[in-house]
């Protein structure tokens, strides 16, 4: 395979869908210069007519939901269900985004002597840097509030999953986008990531990815003081008190860490659950991992289709087999080709095992019992991450203690929901810096500037 091009494999099938162009340094540096012309146009255009251009690609994308499903399938491995959710996913950002655009206002602050006004100013030219589990919604999160907010974006995708992002920058094109505001180019993360990190025409980088490759990228931006939103790695507890409605909980605990094969931030891959429910527990657990559909991502039946590459596979195989587990709960998968890895719950294991404590990022989770309430938020809290996680109870208060107790960015209390585009999102610790999606996601693609104007004359 040439250096200078990416290949995108189906996962599923391991036939070659597309290969396109890596860009190289001159590229970025090029979508930059053409970057900064359009977004002065842009900045300067009425709220208004921004408004009704983010709101017609969004129209765009609501006629194309169907084609770009499709296309997440083959490139991502995504089941069709999931597929059509982040299609339609985008065009609810945009909508939601364009509805922000008029009201992005300042403030009006009292003060002695005069007139005191904020006003909140684009920063320019934003990259952002997006992984390969969820393509299409994940690039769109930081896209549509920064185009919305005045910014032009320039989004690298990852390596194995360039074609969804490269359709919605056509489309954006077919909606009236100006030429060069929103650019996609692929390349390696090392390259192209690397040179829009380092550009110094770039304003502002939102990371989503690895914890690892997230803190070389806080790294390279100290140095250049350069704005970042780091949307990292998780190991999120499902934390079940024997007082939940265990049969609720133990049905809705497969999806929520083999959604998406497990490759996903906010998976629930710490089921720790009170020991005096634990043995009832796996035992409701044990046929709903079994009875898991996994398989050709195209069938409306399937829940959870392959890994994306024969890498993560072999990640996620070294994983398991190196953990030891005294005992498991495995579903089925087929043979291949494609990177199948079955559902997978191990149990029997110390609660500071690398498994348990350690992205894996495959459809793999722990089962770790504990003692009471104290203990519960003890166990949550040993990882180094922090960004979602589930609470089961039946009892109010001990949801909302333990809610502020847990210290993650994203809870939910008898569901497994972590994602909302009317609210917040993002990490605590380890799991990122700064907040997504919500009510303030436009604000965090500008710069607060303050003005004084003197109503007694130049003394105060
Ligand atoms: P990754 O860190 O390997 O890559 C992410 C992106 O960074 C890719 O586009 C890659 O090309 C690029 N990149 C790699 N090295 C780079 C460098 N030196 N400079 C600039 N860019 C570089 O992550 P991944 O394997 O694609 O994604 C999986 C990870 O993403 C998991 O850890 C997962 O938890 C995390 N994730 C987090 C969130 C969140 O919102 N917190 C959401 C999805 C995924």
């Amino acid at each position: 395979m040439r250096k200078d091009l990416l290949q995108v494999l189906n996962p599923a099938t391991e036939e070659v869908v597309a290969t396109v162009p890596a860009a190289t340094p001159a590229d970025v540096d090029a979508a930059v210069t053409r970057a900064t012309a359009a977004q002065r146009s842009w900045a300067a255009a009425a709220p208004a007519e921004r408004a009704r251009i983010l709101r017609r690609f969004a129209s765009v994308v609501d006629s194309h939901v169907e084609e770009l499903a499709l296309l997440e399938v083959r490139e991502a491995g995504h089941t069709l269900g999931n597929a059509r959710w982040e299609a339609g996913n985008v065009r609810d950002l945009l909508d939601y985004a364009a509805g922000g655009v008029e009201r992005l206002n300042g403030r009006q602050i009292p003060v002695p002597g005069g007139l005191d006004v904020t006003i909140l100013e684009p920063l320019g030219v934003v990259g952002v840097i997006a992984p390969w589990n969820f393509p299409m919604p994940i690039a769109a999160w930081a896209t549509a509030p920064a185009l919305a907010a005045g910014n032009a974006v320039i989004l690298k995708p990852a390596e194995t999953t360039p074609l969804t992002a490269l359709r919605l920058a056509e489309l954006a094109l077919e909606a009236g986008v100006p030429e060069g505001l929103f650019q996609v180019l692929p390349g390696e993360g090392p390259v192209a990531g690397n040179a829009l990190v380092e550009h110094p025409g770039v304003a502002k980088i939102v990371f989503t990815g690895s914890t690892r490759v997230g803190k070389s990228i806080m790294a390279s931006c100290a140095d250049r003081v350069k704005r970042l939103t780091l949307e990292l790695g998780g190991k999120s507890p499902n934390i079940v008190f024997a007082d939940a409605d265990l049969e609720a909980a133990a049905a809705a605990t497969p999806m929520s860490f083999l959604d998406n094969s497990g490759q996903d931030c906010c998976a629930r891959t710490r089921i720790l659950v009170q020991r005096s429910a634990y043995d009832r527990f796996l035992e409701l657990l044990t046929p709903a991992i079994e009875e898991i559909v996994v398989g050709d991502p195209l069938d409306e039946r399937t829940q959870m289709g392959p890994l994306i590459s024969r890498a993560q596979l072999d990640r996620v195989r070294g994983h398991v087999e190196g953990a030891g587990a005294a005992e498991a709960i495995r579903g089925k998968a087929p043979e291949g080709p494609g990177f199948w890895f079955p559902p997978t719950v191990l149990t029997g294991l110390p609660e500071d095992a690398p498994c348990a404590v350690e992205e894996v990022f495959g459809p793999v989770a722990v089962v770790l019992p504990f003692e009471d309430e104290a203990d519960a938020i003890r166990l949550a809290n040993a990882t180094e991450y922090g960004l979602s996680g589930s609470i089961w109870t039946r009892d109010v208060g001990r949801a909302l203690r333990a809610s502020r107790a847990v210290r993650a960015g994203n809870l939910s209390v008898n569901s497994h929901s972590s994602v909302r585009y009317w609210t917040p999102f993002g990490g605590f610790r380890q799991s990122g810096l700064g907040r997504e999606l919500g009510p303030d996601a436009l604000t965090a693609f500008t710069e607060t500037k303050n003005v004084f104007i003197s109503t007694e004359g130049p003394a105060l």
